[in-house]
């Protein structure tokens, strides 16, 4: 997919880190980018800056996101691209593999649902509504007619103690990536995901300085923690190579190869 003018996009999650990010990045090649957000004065501001719409969207909610589609396709027409960042963390953020947060025995279920309802349901919801708009356009080269990219998390390989139900939401974004991939290809619809580790995003801000440092020093090369810009570099060359479909691809400095 060459991305310029010509193509319209739509970046979940756009109006902080990750999908914030991406949406400048793609902005900046010219394409028409959409946000959908629940954060309306930040979401209103970047697309101010980039030139783009923003729509106040709940990925929770079916009809929040069917309205989302219909205001950013009036806007821009059909979405060739849609890059699936919106989410929360939730569990404690520990550097420790080895501290019990009790998290197992004192289960908190509202937290666990509201955690898969938003990083795993709320996924899918935007991808299928997508997915259905996309699957309408004329094919381009290779036959492509669109491509999504989900965020899941280096959580759904090896998540810690304190993040099962993170672990959960994301591993599910992992794990449908496959059978939507396959559903998707005859019809020239591209998905992959990314699985980023730890990222210096707003997601984290509250985070203490030694806390930074020692996850800082826990990635292999580079010993710094992955950015937005990362992040977009990712996401713009899945969605510019027609050749990788039904990837999941792991962002983070190589965290599995640290010693431990
Ligand atoms: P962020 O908090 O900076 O941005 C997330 C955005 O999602 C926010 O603007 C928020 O308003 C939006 N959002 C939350 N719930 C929503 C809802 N129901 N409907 C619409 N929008 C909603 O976080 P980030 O660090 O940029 O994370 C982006 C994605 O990357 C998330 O899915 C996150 O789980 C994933 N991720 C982040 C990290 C990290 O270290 N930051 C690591 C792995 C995965």
């Amino acid at each position: 997919m060459k991305l310029d003018g010509s193509i319209a996009a739509v970046v979940t999650g756009g109006a902080s880190g990750l999908g914030e990010g991406t949406a400048r990045a793609l902005a900046a090649k010219g394409v028409k980018v959409a946000i959908f957000d629940l954060n309306e004065e930040k979401g209103e501001a970047v697309a101010n800056e980039i030139g783009g719409v923003f729509c106040k969207v709940d990925v929770t909610s079916d009809d929040s996101v069917a309205a989302g589609f219909a205001k950013a396709r009036s806007a821009h027409g059909q979405e060739r691209l849609t890059v699936n960042c919106a989410g929360i963390a939730t569990g404690q953020k520990t550097v420790s593999r080895k501290k019990d947060t009790g998290e197992i025995r004192a289960h908190d279920m509202a937290q666990f649902e509201r955690t898969v309802t938003i990083n795993l349901f709320g996924t899918f919801r935007v991808l299928s509504q997508s997915a259905a708009g996309m699957v309408t356009l004329d094919p381009m080269e290779d036959g492509e007619r669109g491509a999504i990219i989900n965020t899941a998390s280096v959580a759904a390989q090896d998540g810690q103690i304190g993040q099962a139900a993170y672990s959960a939401s994301k591993g599910g974004v992992y794990a449908m990536t496959l059978p939507v991939a396959r559903d998707l290809m005859n019809d020239g619809v591209r998905v992959n995901t990314i699985l980023p580790g730890i990222m210096w995003t707003p997601m984290m801000a509250g985070m203490d300085q030694k806390v930074q440092d020692a996850l800082a020093s826990m990635i292999p090369f580079p010993k710094r923690l992955g950015t937005p810009k990362d992040y977009a570099n990712l996401a713009l060359h899945l969605a510019e190579n027609t050749y990788i479909n039904g990837e999941c691809i792991r962002l983070d400095g190589a965290i599995r190869l640290a010693p431990r």
